[in-house]
């Protein structure tokens, strides 16, 4: 008889990846936790960031490897050559592109997720009910319909395109998922102002609208869209032959934190039966906060709203969202059921449309827990009060940066984006670009703080964008000090800009 006929189990021993022995992994694990928790307890005792050593960059470059290793010799590894050299968005001085800040609880439910380890593509379990919890939570806040639907993502990217694809299925006048966009006489457009995310355009490039489908509006002084400069242009663009499908809006530009006039953007999509896209990847949270409501006018009547909530709302990295106003042209733009995917109407195979009718992916993590245990920990008045004492702390930056002859700031406080310069006499543009470049690198390399630098008006500045709970007045004041301070340094003796 052949070996593979016989009925019997080969000889080896069986495995599996669960520990040996369960007592040492526990105490191996109540140590990590004991760990992490100070970790996050001390952030604010460390550097906001500091350079990889060389030596540390050489313990990290290692043969693939082949053997198991013991995992308390693994995990001393990682305390020793991982966890010293963070990007440092924890801290509370880190306030570099919008990056969020992470919560304990965060931390905790990451934990919960990872060993439930649902896949959230479908099928009937009880993290379903938490995502469309969840889900649900949302519509009420961003006030959107109970018929709406939505889609927990990796963030404000995917979020936009998700939105922008059910805008060009749903506007593109043919079946796009059929045919592509082969064939079709006309250029299919999409507007937003000058101050989008390139998110935006990455989206049009992968959808194959290219990026010449992406059409830039000339902004106001504040850097939000010029409405009659867009009304102009798709006025123009039709006349050369274009299809315009789509308006996209900033509820507070990734650069300065402008936020578009979503009403009248609203209406123009209206009359012209255009898609209303939202891009609120930080921006959209401003809408919790009573007074700063009417900021947010008209973002409630968006046909796709993406946000983030591993922004402004402090959560680990990756959760964003999205919501469509309609669930009928959602689905429409996504679903897609292969016979291994085919429901059943009792079992675990059941309940109705998947997530992944919703999106590109078929494997989804438990993002949603995250988001479900820190809503009901912190609720959302707390989310209220973090978010607008951001955007206080943020005018009170700005009020610091004013009352300094030699600081300039470089457009308003409109959200929690700051943005300033450090001036001095004699200097011309290009050198006072170089002066503020350097200014910045110090006081990061220095771990003073973690600001990151941008252009605006066409000139270099400095960026403090706040989504960052640990942060206080006084490391504002720090900051402004510290800017004061290396600035006076390098313009001391033996002063010279390269520029
Ligand atoms: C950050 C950001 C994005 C992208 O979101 P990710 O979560 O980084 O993918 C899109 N739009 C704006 C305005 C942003 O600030």
């Amino acid at each position: 008889m052949n070996d593979k006929d016989r009925l019997v189990p080969p000889g080896r021993p069986e495995e599996n990846l669960d520990p040996q022995d369960w007592e040492a992994t526990r105490a191996l694990g109540h140590r990590m936790l004991d760990d992490m928790l100070d970790y996050m307890k001390t952030v604010a005792d460390r550097p906001a960031w500091q350079e990889v050593p060389e030596e540390v960059v050489e313990n990290l470059r290692e043969p693939l490897p082949l053997e198991p290793a013991d995992e308390t010799l693994v995990y001393e590894q990682f305390q020793r050559d991982v966890l010293p050299y963070p990007l440092g968005n924890i801290h509370p001085r880190f306030w570099a592109w919008v990056i969020g800040t992470g919560t304990p609880m965060g931390v905790l439910s990451e934990l919960l997720a990872a060993t439930m380890n649902p896949n959230m593509g479908g099928g009937v379990h009880a993290p379903r009910l938490v995502e469309e919890q969840v889900l649900e939570w949302m519509r009420e806040i961003f006030g959107f319909p109970e018929s709406s639907s939505g889609l927990l993502v990796s963030g404000g990217s995917m979020a936009n395109l998700v939105g922008l694809a059910v805008a060009r299925h749903t506007r593109a006048g043919f079946d796009v998922r059929k045919q592509g966009l082969h064939g079709w006489p006309r250029r299919l457009t999409v507007y937003g102002s000058r101050g989008m995310h390139s998110s935006v355009q990455k989206a049009l490039e992968l959808m194959g609208m290219g990026s010449d489908g992406l059409r830039m509006v000339d902004t106001r002084p504040d850097h939000s869209i010029d409405v009659e400069a867009l009304k102009r242009m798709l006025q123009e663009d039709r006349a050369a032959g274009m299809q315009p499908v789509c308006i996209v809006a900033n509820a507070g530009t990734v650069n300065t934190g402008a936020v578009d006039d979503m009403d009248a953007l609203a209406d123009i999509c209206e009359d012209q039966d255009l898609w209303f896209h939202v891009d609120g990847a930080f921006g959209a949270w401003a809408a919790i906060v009573p007074e700063r409501a009417g900021q947010m006018r008209g973002m409630n009547r968006a046909d796709s709203l993406a946000f983030d909530l591993h922004k402004w709302l402090y959560m680990p990295i990756e959760i964003g969202c999205v919501l469509v106003r309609d669930r009928k042209q959602h689905l429409d733009t996504f679903s897609l059921t292969p016979a291994y995917l085919e429901q059943a109407v009792r079992g675990v195979a059941a309940g109705g449309n998947w997530f992944s009718d919703y999106g590109l992916q078929l494997s989804r993590n438990f993002r949603a827990l995250k988001a479900w245990m820190s809503l009901k920990t912190y609720g959302l008045e707390k989310y209220r009060r973090l978010v607008r004492q951001n955007m206080d702390q943020a005018v009170y930056l700005g009020k610091l940066v004013e009352t300094h002859p030699t600081l300039q700031l470089m457009a308003p406080v409109s959200l929690n984006i700051v943005v300033f310069r450090y001036l001095a006499e004699g200097l011309d543009g290009e050198a006072t670009d170089e002066l503020n470049k350097e200014i910045l690198l110090r006081i990061q390399e220095r771990g003073i703080a973690v600001p990151s630098g941008t252009r605006v008006n066409d000139r270099y500045v400095i960026r403090v964008a706040h989504v960052n709970h640990r942060t206080r007045y006084a490391d504002m004041d720090l900051l402004v000090n510290s800017v004061l301070e290396v600035g006076r340094e390098i313009l001391g003796p033996g002063f010279q800009i390269q520029s």
